[in-house]
């Protein structure tokens, strides 16, 4: 038996890079698969008996680490928020947002701030002071420009050996950056943008390209399309936005959400600076459309 990982799903076949090899089998799941109702996602790790032909059989499916319906694919490991300063202008309340989601479906995040080319001194120092705020509450930040060719080898490392997502809005660069760290992806990249145009409703099969240094980047459109539903109660927010709460330990109010409170010390910090005003309100924002959220369902 042999060990792979399914990058495509088409028509009833799978399709199962090899670990060791790297070449693909069109593999059948095995009859068992069905009978214990587990169907085989793209990415999932499997056990597989190569037959005749590069054509296989899957014996088993490894426990998956996640999984997503919408687009379906499992084991992700992390996603990579690709955002600017410039060009399209920081937009960081989108970026507390896709932090969010990906905290709440178990997915690590890691911030590109891509095209540093185009900025001067000034802006470098306000993109570090924000690199500083994200590293400080626990997410690695790496500045890249595709252009001027900063940050390759960081960035290649961080995805070696991992199932990546990349999201981010439209013209941030994630196209140029998937052919940065691996010429060759190019074309392939050009189906993302375009499907990425597509309607939400439309069946998307997702397909992962291998890198050459080992592991696969995924051609979702990333967060765009996955909402905030995986959240059950809107004190899960604490976990994801630390700072606030690691604060307001010091809060006389036991439990105190920081949202309303008079003489909430979270409220008082943010008046004097001391914590991010921004990751504040991006909090305060979120609370309440988590809120109703719920109490819609
Ligand atoms: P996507 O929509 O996120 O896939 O973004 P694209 O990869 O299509 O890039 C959008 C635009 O930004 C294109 O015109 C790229 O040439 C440009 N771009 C990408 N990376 C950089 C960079 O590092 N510096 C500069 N100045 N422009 C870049
Ligand atoms: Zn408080």
């Amino acid at each position: 038996m042999a060990i792979g990982t399914i990058v495509k799903a088409l028509s009833g076949f799978y399709y199962v890079q090899d670990q060791s090899a790297g070449d693909i089998y069109e593999c059948r799941g095995r009859g068992i698969l069905k009978k214990n109702s587990v169907s085989p996602l793209v990415g999932d790790r499997v056990n597989y008996t190569p037959t005749s032909h590069q054509q296989g059989m899957i014996e088993e499916i490894m426990p998956r680490t996640n999984e997503f319906f919408r687009p379906k694919v499992a084991n992700v490991d992390q996603t990579i928020l690709v955002f600017t300063h410039k060009e399209p202008a920081w937009n960081q309340r989108l970026l507390d947002r896709f932090i969010v989601m990906a905290e709440s479906v178990g997915v690590d995040s890691l911030i590109v701030i891509n095209k540093i080319d185009l900025l001067n001194d000034s802006e470098i120092l306000e993109v570090y002071s924000n690199k500083e705020l994200y590293e400080s509450i626990g997410y690695s930040v790496i500045l890249v420009s595709t252009k001027s060719q900063v940050g390759k080898e960081e960035l290649a490392l961080a995805l070696k050996d991992k199932i990546s997502m990349f999201s981010g809005q439209s013209g941030v660069g994630k196209s140029s950056l998937l052919n940065f760290i691996e010429s060759g992806l190019e074309l392939k990249v050009g189906d993302v943008s375009s499907k990425l145009g597509r309607g939400k409703h439309t069946t998307r099969h997702v397909e992962l390209y291998a890198l050459s240094s080992g592991g696969f980047i995924a051609d979702t459109p990333g967060f765009s399309q996955i909402e905030l539903t995986n959240i059950e109660d809107v004190s899960e927010l604490k976990e994801y936005f630390v700072e606030l709460f690691s604060r307001g330990q010091g809060c006389k109010y036991r439990g105190c959400t920081h949202i309303t409170e008079d003489g909430c010390q979270v409220i008082s910090d943010v008046e004097k600076g001391e914590i991010q005003k921004f990751r504040y309100e991006h909090y305060v924002e979120l609370f309440h459309e988590i809120k109703e959220q719920l109490q819609n369902k």
